[in-house]
Protein backbone atom coordinates (compact mmCIF):
# COMPACT_ATOMS: atom_id res chain seq x y z
CA UNK A 1 0.00 0.00 0.00
CA UNK A 2 1.49 3.18 -1.16
CA UNK A 3 0.22 6.49 0.30
CA UNK A 4 1.46 10.29 -0.44
CA UNK A 5 4.07 11.38 1.89
CA UNK A 6 3.08 14.41 3.92
CA UNK A 7 4.38 17.75 3.21
CA UNK A 8 6.19 17.66 6.56
CA UNK A 9 7.47 14.62 5.63
CA UNK A 10 8.62 15.83 1.99
CA UNK A 11 10.98 18.70 3.69
CA UNK A 12 12.68 16.70 6.02
CA UNK A 13 13.27 14.26 2.99
CA UNK A 14 14.57 17.57 1.39
CA UNK A 15 16.91 18.40 3.92
CA UNK A 16 18.33 15.33 4.50
CA UNK A 17 19.50 15.33 1.27
CA UNK A 18 20.70 19.09 1.70
CA UNK A 19 22.82 18.25 4.45
CA UNK A 20 24.39 15.01 2.22
CA UNK A 21 24.77 17.24 -0.50
CA UNK A 22 26.79 20.61 1.96
CA UNK A 23 28.83 17.23 3.30
CA UNK A 24 30.14 16.00 0.18
CA UNK A 25 31.34 19.49 -0.69
CA UNK A 26 32.57 20.62 2.70
CA UNK A 27 29.80 23.00 2.94
CA UNK A 28 27.53 23.53 6.73
CA UNK A 29 24.25 22.98 6.21
CA UNK A 30 23.47 26.24 7.89
CA UNK A 31 24.45 28.12 5.04
CA UNK A 32 22.16 26.93 3.29
CA UNK A 33 18.33 27.74 3.45
CA UNK A 34 15.14 26.65 1.76
CA UNK A 35 13.19 29.36 0.56
CA UNK A 36 9.49 27.83 -0.31
CA UNK A 37 7.91 28.68 -3.93
CA UNK A 38 4.19 29.17 -2.72
CA UNK A 39 2.50 30.13 -5.99
CA UNK A 40 -0.89 27.98 -6.43
CA UNK A 41 -0.37 26.51 -3.13
CA UNK A 42 -3.54 27.19 -0.70
CA UNK A 43 -2.68 28.58 2.59
CA UNK A 44 -3.70 25.70 4.79
CA UNK A 45 -1.14 23.75 2.63
CA UNK A 46 1.46 26.47 2.79
CA UNK A 47 0.76 26.49 7.30
CA UNK A 48 1.48 22.71 7.26
CA UNK A 49 5.38 23.52 6.04
CA UNK A 50 5.19 26.43 8.15
CA UNK A 51 4.26 23.83 10.92
CA UNK A 52 6.98 21.70 9.93
CA UNK A 53 9.69 24.60 10.52
CA UNK A 54 9.61 26.06 7.34
CA UNK A 55 8.77 29.88 7.52
CA UNK A 56 10.45 31.61 4.21
CA UNK A 57 7.83 32.13 1.67
CA UNK A 58 8.28 33.06 -1.81
CA UNK A 59 5.61 34.69 -3.80
CA UNK A 60 6.03 36.12 -7.86
CA UNK A 61 2.26 37.73 -7.79
CA UNK A 62 1.44 40.76 -5.93
CA UNK A 63 -2.17 39.84 -5.77
CA UNK A 64 -1.22 36.17 -4.59
CA UNK A 65 1.53 37.35 -1.82
CA UNK A 66 -1.41 39.82 -0.61
CA UNK A 67 -4.06 37.17 -0.65
CA UNK A 68 -1.93 35.04 1.44
CA UNK A 69 -0.44 37.18 3.57
CA UNK A 70 -3.69 37.78 5.88
CA UNK A 71 -4.31 34.28 6.66
CA UNK A 72 -0.82 33.29 7.03
CA UNK A 73 -0.22 36.45 9.05
CA UNK A 74 -0.45 34.93 12.76
CA UNK A 75 2.24 32.06 11.87
CA UNK A 76 4.62 35.25 10.89
CA UNK A 77 6.21 33.95 7.93
CA UNK A 78 8.66 35.91 6.55
CA UNK A 79 8.30 36.73 2.87
CA UNK A 80 10.51 37.35 0.11
CA UNK A 81 9.15 38.32 -3.84
CA UNK A 82 10.47 36.34 -5.70
CA UNK A 83 8.86 37.69 -9.52
CA UNK A 84 9.05 40.26 -12.07
CA UNK A 85 8.03 43.20 -10.12
CA UNK A 86 6.26 46.07 -12.17
CA UNK A 87 6.96 49.60 -10.90
CA UNK A 88 2.96 50.40 -10.36
CA UNK A 89 2.83 47.70 -7.70
CA UNK A 90 5.90 48.22 -5.69
CA UNK A 91 3.22 50.27 -3.21
CA UNK A 92 1.24 46.68 -2.84
CA UNK A 93 4.04 44.64 -1.99
CA UNK A 94 6.58 46.58 0.03
CA UNK A 95 3.82 46.16 3.09
CA UNK A 96 4.01 42.57 3.15
CA UNK A 97 8.28 41.41 2.77
CA UNK A 98 11.24 41.14 3.80
CA UNK A 99 13.31 41.01 0.83
CA UNK A 100 12.74 41.38 -3.13
CA UNK A 101 15.06 38.49 -4.97
CA UNK A 102 14.26 40.35 -8.41
CA UNK A 103 15.75 43.93 -8.51
CA UNK A 104 16.13 43.93 -12.00
CA UNK A 105 16.46 47.94 -13.48
CA UNK A 106 17.22 51.29 -12.37
CA UNK A 107 13.83 52.56 -12.70
CA UNK A 108 12.37 49.89 -9.92
CA UNK A 109 15.15 50.95 -7.47
CA UNK A 110 14.29 54.91 -7.78
CA UNK A 111 10.28 53.83 -6.89
CA UNK A 112 10.97 51.29 -4.31
CA UNK A 113 13.64 53.90 -2.94
CA UNK A 114 11.24 56.80 -3.17
CA UNK A 115 8.32 54.62 -1.52
CA UNK A 116 10.59 53.49 1.04
CA UNK A 117 11.74 57.01 1.90
CA UNK A 118 8.44 57.98 2.24
CA UNK A 119 7.61 55.51 4.64
CA UNK A 120 10.94 55.95 6.82
CA UNK A 121 11.94 52.15 5.87
CA UNK A 122 13.94 50.12 3.95
CA UNK A 123 14.62 47.01 2.01
CA UNK A 124 16.47 43.92 1.70
CA UNK A 125 17.24 43.69 -2.40
CA UNK A 126 19.15 41.21 -4.65
CA UNK A 127 20.24 42.00 -7.81
CA UNK A 128 18.49 39.17 -10.47
CA UNK A 129 20.55 38.11 -12.70
CA UNK A 130 19.98 36.80 -16.21
CA UNK A 131 22.84 33.92 -15.85
CA UNK A 132 22.01 32.11 -18.69
CA UNK A 133 21.59 34.87 -21.07
CA UNK A 134 19.66 34.47 -24.45
CA UNK A 135 17.96 31.60 -22.97
CA UNK A 136 15.84 33.57 -20.63
CA UNK A 137 14.54 37.04 -20.55
CA UNK A 138 14.83 38.09 -16.71
CA UNK A 139 17.47 39.71 -15.12
CA UNK A 140 20.48 41.81 -16.32
CA UNK A 141 23.04 40.35 -18.19
CA UNK A 142 26.36 39.16 -16.15
CA UNK A 143 28.30 42.43 -17.67
CA UNK A 144 25.88 45.16 -16.17
CA UNK A 145 25.91 43.47 -12.46
CA UNK A 146 29.00 44.84 -11.02
CA UNK A 147 28.11 48.62 -12.93
CA UNK A 148 24.32 48.64 -11.35
CA UNK A 149 25.49 47.26 -8.20
CA UNK A 150 27.68 49.89 -7.84
CA UNK A 151 25.07 52.44 -8.68
CA UNK A 152 22.81 50.86 -6.18
CA UNK A 153 24.25 53.41 -3.68
CA UNK A 154 22.39 55.98 -4.76
CA UNK A 155 19.18 54.54 -3.04
CA UNK A 156 20.12 54.26 0.46
CA UNK A 157 16.91 52.78 1.89
CA UNK A 158 17.92 49.41 -0.51
CA UNK A 159 20.02 46.84 1.35
CA UNK A 160 21.53 44.91 -1.42
CA UNK A 161 22.19 41.62 0.06
CA UNK A 162 23.39 39.19 -2.88
CA UNK A 163 22.21 37.99 -6.12
CA UNK A 164 19.55 35.69 -7.73
CA UNK A 165 19.13 34.01 -10.71
CA UNK A 166 16.18 31.83 -12.40
CA UNK A 167 18.45 28.65 -14.50
CA UNK A 168 16.79 27.48 -17.40
CA UNK A 169 13.87 25.96 -17.39
CA UNK A 170 15.35 22.72 -19.14
CA UNK A 171 17.18 21.51 -16.02
CA UNK A 172 20.14 19.85 -17.61
CA UNK A 173 22.51 19.82 -15.19
CA UNK A 174 25.52 20.53 -17.86
CA UNK A 175 23.86 23.71 -19.05
CA UNK A 176 22.87 24.64 -15.43
CA UNK A 177 25.82 24.77 -13.99
CA UNK A 178 27.96 27.24 -15.78
CA UNK A 179 24.94 29.54 -14.78
CA UNK A 180 25.40 29.19 -11.10
CA UNK A 181 29.69 29.36 -11.68
CA UNK A 182 28.67 32.92 -13.44
CA UNK A 183 27.02 33.31 -10.21
CA UNK A 184 29.26 32.76 -7.81
CA UNK A 185 32.02 34.97 -9.78
CA UNK A 186 29.96 37.73 -10.02
CA UNK A 187 28.86 37.15 -5.82
CA UNK A 188 32.86 36.75 -5.48
CA UNK A 189 33.75 39.96 -6.97
CA UNK A 190 30.97 42.19 -5.75
CA UNK A 191 32.24 40.88 -1.87
CA UNK A 192 35.72 42.00 -2.53
CA UNK A 193 34.86 45.44 -3.67
CA UNK A 194 33.01 45.75 -0.33
CA UNK A 195 30.77 48.05 -0.67
CA UNK A 196 29.02 49.72 2.31
CA UNK A 197 25.83 49.33 0.90
CA UNK A 198 25.94 45.84 -0.40
CA UNK A 199 26.76 43.29 1.83
CA UNK A 200 26.54 40.13 -0.39
CA UNK A 201 25.36 37.14 1.61
CA UNK A 202 22.84 35.51 -0.11
CA UNK A 203 23.29 33.79 -3.19
CA UNK A 204 19.85 32.91 -4.25
CA UNK A 205 19.59 30.25 -6.93
CA UNK A 206 18.32 26.48 -7.53
CA UNK A 207 14.90 25.30 -7.77
CA UNK A 208 13.38 21.70 -7.79
CA UNK A 209 15.14 20.86 -10.43
CA UNK A 210 18.38 21.62 -10.18
CA UNK A 211 19.04 22.81 -6.05
CA UNK A 212 21.91 19.89 -6.20
CA UNK A 213 24.00 21.76 -8.61
CA UNK A 214 23.25 24.91 -7.32
CA UNK A 215 24.61 24.04 -3.53
CA UNK A 216 27.63 22.50 -5.27
CA UNK A 217 28.17 25.98 -6.40
CA UNK A 218 27.60 28.09 -3.61
CA UNK A 219 23.88 28.95 -3.20
CA UNK A 220 22.83 30.18 0.23
CA UNK A 221 18.98 29.94 -0.46
CA UNK A 222 17.11 27.43 -2.82
CA UNK A 223 14.00 28.46 -4.14
CA UNK A 224 12.05 25.17 -3.66
CA UNK A 225 8.50 24.61 -5.00
CA UNK A 226 7.48 21.95 -7.19
CA UNK A 227 9.58 18.79 -4.59
CA UNK A 228 7.42 19.84 -2.20
CA UNK A 229 4.00 20.96 -2.75
CA UNK A 230 3.79 19.05 -6.66
CA UNK A 231 3.17 19.98 -9.61
CA UNK A 232 1.21 23.59 -10.44
CA UNK A 233 -1.55 23.87 -12.61
CA UNK A 234 -0.78 26.75 -14.79
CA UNK A 235 2.68 27.09 -16.57
CA UNK A 236 5.56 29.19 -15.39
CA UNK A 237 5.48 31.57 -18.23
CA UNK A 238 2.02 32.51 -16.38
CA UNK A 239 4.33 33.61 -13.71
CA UNK A 240 7.12 34.73 -15.68
CA UNK A 241 5.44 37.55 -17.94
CA UNK A 242 8.07 39.71 -20.38
CA UNK A 243 10.35 41.77 -19.08
CA UNK A 244 8.78 45.18 -20.28
CA UNK A 245 5.01 45.00 -18.88
C1 LIG B 1 8.15 28.78 -8.89
C2 LIG B 1 9.47 29.37 -8.66
C3 LIG B 1 10.50 28.63 -8.11
C4 LIG B 1 10.35 27.19 -7.70
O1 LIG B 1 10.27 26.36 -8.81
P1 LIG B 1 10.06 24.78 -8.66
O2 LIG B 1 10.58 24.25 -9.92
O3 LIG B 1 8.59 24.58 -8.49
O4 LIG B 1 10.80 24.34 -7.47
C5 LIG B 1 11.71 29.27 -7.90
N1 LIG B 1 11.91 30.55 -8.25
C6 LIG B 1 10.94 31.29 -8.79
C7 LIG B 1 11.22 32.70 -9.15
C8 LIG B 1 9.69 30.73 -9.01
O5 LIG B 1 8.73 31.47 -9.55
Amino acid sequence: MTREMTIAEKLKELQTEINGICASVGRDPKEVKVLLATKTVEPARIMEAINAGYRLLGENKVQELKAKAEPLAAANPEWHFIGHLQTNKVKDVLPHIKVLHSLDRLSLAEELHKKLSQQGKTLEVLVQVNSSNEESKFGLPPEEIIPFTKQLKDFPTLKVKGLMTLALFASEEEKVRPCFKIMKSLFDQLKAENLPHAEMKELSMGMSGDYKTAIEEGATILRIGTKIFGHRQYPDTHYWPPKNS
